[in-house]
């Protein structure tokens, strides 16, 4: 057999591929389906007691833990609701700081005493689960003595119904904390600083003269990901195990010719969006727009914005949701940040605002002087936040993959910055201005008194380069990465706002207090914050050189890589703030710490190890295969006295040397115990990293020399461009 069968296989697999039948009508109208699967709102008015449903919508509005005098009644007709939605088993969902999504399933049915069995569901069960902890991290907050975590429902989150060809199963967002109460999820600490954000948030908008309802944040993630054929997918020992190609030359016809940004979408990959769409809207998921990304095989979706909690589920839902059909379309949906050196890779924008029902949106500009004050007011809580917690905020999004996009020039650097657009940077340079002159003679604009000029809603020009953008009425944080949960980036989001409205509502309500003025006070304020804090301000090119020199002259942190920028998390002012807005503890803070390390440190362990076993067992005997071939090519010329390609034997032993080289050095890298986590870490930055590349440099030299039919693995253009 030919050493590209494998290969040669899957292509004509490819072209033969049919795609399936679509699964529904096509005069279906999204209306009929959106939420068909949710125990929303509007299931729960109709089937519960009028009190009990009262109850329930009380606990949302305040995210308390449902109360267990009514969980029996909730669990009882949520139970009824999903056996007629098929359901025979029920799961408590949870999101362990792997960043994947965890279930734990359990049946409906007890076996009573005469040998059939009873559907049942007690409050209980509703409300608190035991799955066994020990098999996600905690970063020691378990004891192993003690491996057991609960589980329970965040009430603010719906149960759904999750189809499945096996059947179906209703699934129950819940929070998942150990023995002692302490966070093992992204949610619980989402849940805390979505509380204390509100918070400061009401107590400036008293200030405003309002009698707010309570305040939440909004997220709206932009997902990007790549779609290969699972045939492609399935040779690619490097895909299938760690999520991107460790090896790979770059295709001859790459992004260059920027052909695919919102270019046609093919056939095949309409089929996979319009069928994920459906499942997305059967389970209450808006999704919304899609196009082509800016890489080949790459695309985009964004669902509407909603509550960031809400948000965080709902993302997670779409990443199992998007893989489980792309497969039924016989394709792998690769959430991993780089799937392809050389070419563009993947993150998730995380559009952020805050909000409530009586004020609406906090941070849209607003058309008379008062809102405009308020909206200013919120604006310079973000420019504090991001000044003074950039790093921590950097830190929120540190993973071994998402550092293959940051700082690599087609992603924000890992500078955290915040772009404002010329008509708001100009208004907050009035404002500092101000602080000399507070005089509209010259030409600054008085807070409360005078309009904001028109900000552009959905400015055209906004800056891509920048990490954190203002876009009309909300922020983009830009530098979270396509496989990471939301719920780290808008817990850090909430916190540090938490921390800037509290600042800003003391000093508002000091100045009030002693007499001052309420515009001037503000003014101050303004004035204030846009001068000590106007440094992370930027409305240049973040992937210039310059800024870079820039940057460090006004102080902001320029943390690269995962291991520099994982120390924020347990730094005293990063430990005080998440204490003190009972967020996270300083052990939790440790724990996240400590994870992050061992998820940094097992990602490359894997890459490395996936990276020996290819180069040495379908590399190097390519090579090798291909080296003989031109070898006895040349014996045989020199036989009937012809000079052969002497040139040509080298141009693959000089790479296959290299590669053996390589490799040797690879395996000793990995016969390796640093002992801790750290040194692990470490280890994976300075020894593994440095070896895989090293081993790729051969590899992809000899992926351009060796003979096409002994090549075995799936090209880059193959997988890019066939779909
Ligand atoms: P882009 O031009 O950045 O690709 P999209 O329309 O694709 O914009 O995505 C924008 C995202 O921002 C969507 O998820 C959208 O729902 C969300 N969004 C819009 N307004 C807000 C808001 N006020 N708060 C939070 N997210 C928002
Ligand atoms: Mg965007």
């Amino acid at each position: 057999m030919s050493g590209n069968a494998v290969r040669l296989q899957a292509i004509k697999d490819v072209e033969a591929y049919v795609p399936p039948a679509v699964s529904y009508l096509a005069h279906e109208a999204p209306g009929e389906i959106f939420g068909v699967n949710v125990f929303s709102k509007a299931v729960m008015q109709k089937r519960l007691p009028k009190s009990v449903f009262k109850s329930v919508m009380s606990t949302i509005d305040h995210s308390a833990p449902l109360d267990p005098l009514i969980a029996d009644a909730v669990a009882s007709a949520m139970k009824d609701w999903a056996l007629e939605k098929g359901a025979t088993h029920y799961a408590h969902v949870f999101y362990p700081l792997t960043g994947l999504t965890a279930e734990k399933h359990d049946s409906f049915l007890e076996p009573v005493g005469d040998g059939s069995a009873l559907a049942e569901f007690a409050g209980s069960a509703l409300t608190r689960g035991e799955p066994d902890a020990s098999s996600f991290p905690s970063g020691g907050l378990r004891n192993t003595f003690e491996a057991r975590g609960y589980t329970g429902w965040d009430v603010t989150s719906p149960a759904y119904v999750l189809e499945s060809p096996n059947g179906n199963t209703l699934c129950i967002p819940t929070v998942f904390v150990s023995m002692t109460g302490e966070a093992l999820d992204h949610k619980t600490p989402l849940l805390r600083s979505q509380q204390a954000m509100a918070e400061h948030a009401e107590r400036i908008l008293r200030l405003f003269g309002h009698e707010p309802s309570r305040v939440v944040s909004y997220c709206g993630a932009e997902q990007e990901y790549f779609l290969v054929d699972r045939h492609f997918f399935l040779a690619r020992p490097d895909l299938l195990n760690a999520g991107r190609t460790l090896l790979g030359s770059k295709p001859p016809k790459g992004q260059e010719f920027d052909d695919h940004y919102f270019g046609a979408i093919p056939e095949r990959v309409l089929g996979f969006m319009m069928d994920s769409e459906r499942e997305l809207f059967k389970l209450g998921i808006p999704a919304k727009t899609r196009h082509n990304e800016v890489a080949p095989g790459q695309f985009e979706i964004a669902p509407m914005f909603e509550q960031a909690n809400v948000a965080a589920d709902h993302q997670q839902l779409l990443m199992t949701t998007f893989k489980s059909v792309a497969k039924k379309h016989g394709m792998e949906c690769l959430f991993h940040e780089k799937p392809f050196a050389g070419v563009n890779g993947s993150g998730k924008h995380v559009n952020f605002s805050l909000g409530n029902a009586t004020q609406g949106n906090l941070l849209f500009p607003g058309d008379n002087p008062h809102d405009n004050a308020q909206f200013l007011v919120f604006c310079s809580a973000v420019i504090r936040a991001v000044h003074l917690y950039g790093g921590l905020l950097r830190a929120s999004v540190a993973s071994a993959s998402n550092d293959h996009r940051l700082g690599a020039n087609e992603a924000p650097p890992a500078i955290i910055s915040i772009f404002l657009g010329d008509q708001l940077a100009d208004v907050f340079e009035q404002i500092a201005k101000g602080a000399a002159t507070s005089s509209k003679g010259h030409g600054t604009l008085m807070v409360g008194v005078d309009t904001l000029p028109s900000l552009p809603s959905d400015p055209g020009d906004r800056n891509r380069t920048s990490p954190f953008a203002f876009t009309g009425n909300r922020f983009e944080f830009r530098a979270p990465g396509s496989m990471q949960s939301v719920a780290g980036p808008m817990t850090t989001i909430n916190t540090i706002m938490a921390e800037a409205m509290d600042y800003i509502a003391t000093d508002l309500e000091k100045a009030v207090a002693s007499g001052t003025e309420f515009n001037t006070a503000v003014q101050n304020l303004l004035t204030e914050i846009i001068t000590n804090h106007g440094a992370s301000v930027f409305n240049g090119n973040g992937y210039s050189d310059e800024w870079q020199v820039e940057a460090a002259a006004r102080g902001l942190p320029n943390l690269r890589t995962t291991l520099d920028a994982l120390p924020e998390l347990i730094s005293e002012p990063a430990m005080a703030l998440f204490e003190r807005y009972n967020v996270l503890n300083r052990r939790e803070m440790h724990s996240r710490y400590d994870i992050g390390l061992e998820q940094y440190a097992l990602s490359i362990g894997v890459e490395a190890r996936v990276t020996l076993e290819v180069g040495r067992t379908l590399v190097a005997p390519a090579a090798v295969r291909f080296q003989t071939e031109l070898a006895v090519n040349l014996a045989a010329l020199r036989a009937v006295g012809i000079e052969g390609d002497m040139a040509g034997l080298e141009a693959v032993s000089t790479p296959l040397a290299d590669l053996r080289v390589a490799l040797v050095n690879l395996a000793a890298a990995l016969d390796h115990d640093g002992g801790t986590t750290l040194a692990e870490a470490e280890h994976a930055r300075d020894a593994l990293l440095p070896a895989m590349a090293a081993v790729r440099s051969a590899a992809d030299r000899l992926e351009g020399i060796v003979a096409d039919d002994l090549w075995p693995l799936p090209t880059y253009q193959e997988m890019l461009f066939i779909l």
